[in-house]
């Protein structure tokens, strides 16, 4: 089936245009354009297809809590069309067998791209290397290689998986904690923590973990990417190791955008979250940080969990929030109509910059004839308010319930398949 966007303009830019969908590629972009479906997209904006680095959609294992069906329906709901599966499962993705696994369930339910991580080191236990050329060399060309949820804390080992992955092109996608410094820790370590008697967590134990890996990366000339980055210190960090010309990248989540470590004063463990949320002057220093380019790209750091997981006290519940359905509106609220980013530099920022990273094929593509037809539009002015049980995920855990979002995605397609249309899924 072709489709055809009536008057959308690309990018957010310039004169409204009709782009044809068709055999999976941008077929045409003109004007008086007609196929067997059409749509209008009259002030809507249209962007290449969102890339997460960062989901977990906890299949195998935790299908309680979200199934690769669902957390790509949400993704799809959210104006993405490929994301990169975290390898915390279980079992974990450490070998060739489970990211494969991961892999074809993807492309069995099609709602996006799936493109697996591979753990680092064997069951995520941070002593052994895991098999990283064999899961590099299976049917899911693994790109990106982290034991998120958990750092690669040994040095000699971050050294030697840094190493690595430079014969296939690879990079260690780092979760920065200093295990050894956040013992029991339980949000950010400050004057929240102080007044609610909470264990408190530090910048520096982030901070220490980025500062060595960027020293190591650029010691074996390797390429590292640092998730989830929440301090300005590590913005810091980042910034300089850029400006050494070393191969560091970031990600921000929308969550560490938007909201303050203020939100725990709930005591709502919606707000737990790793690393935990901090504070204004981190969150200022954050979006400056994705402005100007020293942050990469966004990830969502998306992170269903089961009620019983969540709905407990904080002491015992887990860590994580969702995010695939509801980034890109956190994003136009503290960065577009703020004014620090245009379309364009959104575009850069969820879906080119992303892509490049994961050096993934078809996805983060320029919107322009003949290129495949993985593109999400937006509306900019469809204001909403967020609702939990409205969700495509399986999991309810959203930090924005009862927000007022400004934007919000109108269509996904993937290779020009309708595979989302205006909060639901198709
Ligand atoms: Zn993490």
């Amino acid at each position: 089936m072709s489709w055809v966007l009536k008057n959308v303009t690309l990018y957010g830019e310039g004169d409204p245009v009709d782009v044809a969908l068709h055999e999976g590629v941008i077929a045409e972009i003109g004007h008086g354009l007609s196929a067997d479906e059409e749509l209008d997209a009259t002030g809507c904006v249209l962007l290449p297809g969102l890339v997460d680095l960062h989901t977990h959609l906890r299949e195998p294992g935790r299908e309680d809590a979200e199934t690769v069906d669902t957390g790509t329906q949400a993704a799809a709901v959210g104006g993405f069309t490929a994301v990169h599966a975290m390898a915390n499962t279980e079992p974990v993705a450490d070998t060739a067998g489970v990211v494969e696994q991961v892999w074809r369930l993807g492309q069995e339910h099609g709602h996006c791209d799936v493109f697996p991580v591979g753990a680092v080191t064997v069951g995520l236990a941070g002593k052994e290397m895991a098999e990283l050329g064999t899961m590099a060399d299976s049917a899911a060309r693994v790109r990106i290689f982290s034991d998120d949820g958990k750092c690669v804390s040994d040095a000699s080992l971050m050294r030697r998986a840094l190493e690595y992955v430079k014969a296939f092109d690879g990079v260690i996608a780092q979760h920065a904690q200093e295990p050894r410094l956040t013992d029991g820790a339980q949000m950010n370590e400050g004057v929240n923590s102080s007044m609610l008697g909470l264990a408190g967590w530090p910048a520096v134990a982030e901070e220490a973990i980025i500062a060595r890996d960027c020293l190591l990366t650029a010691h074996v000339g390797g390429r590292l990417h640092v998730c989830h980055i929440s301090t300005a210190g590590s913005v810091e960090l980042i910034r300089w190791a850029k400006g050494k010309g070393w191969d560091v990248t970031a990600e921000v989540t929308p969550h560490h955008l938007l909201l303050t470590d203020d939100c725990a004063r709930t005591y709502d463990p919606t707000f737990k979250v790793n690393p935990p949320l901090r504070t204004q002057a981190d969150v200022d220093a954050l979006r400056e940080a994705l402005a100007d380019g020293t942050i990469d790209a966004v990830a969502t750091d998306h992170a269903p969990h089961a009620l019983e997981d969540k709905e407990t006290e904080w002491g015992a519940a887990a860590m994580g929030m969702t995010g695939l359905e509801t980034a890109l509106a956190v994003v136009v609220q503290t960065m577009v109509t703020t004014g620090r980013l245009t379309w364009r530099q959104v575009a850069q920022r969820m879906s080119e910059t992303p892509a490049r990273i994961g050096r993934l094929e078809g996805h983060g593509r320029p919107l322009a004839v003949g290129e495949p037809a993985n593109v999400t539009l937006v509306d900019p002015g469809a204001a909403w308010v967020v609702d939990p049980a409205a969700m495509a995920s399986r999991s309810r855990n959203t930090p924005f319930a009862g927000h007022h979002l400004p934007a919000r995605v109108k269509a996904t397609f993937l290779r020009g398949t309708l595979t989302a249309r205006e909060g639901k899924p198709v």
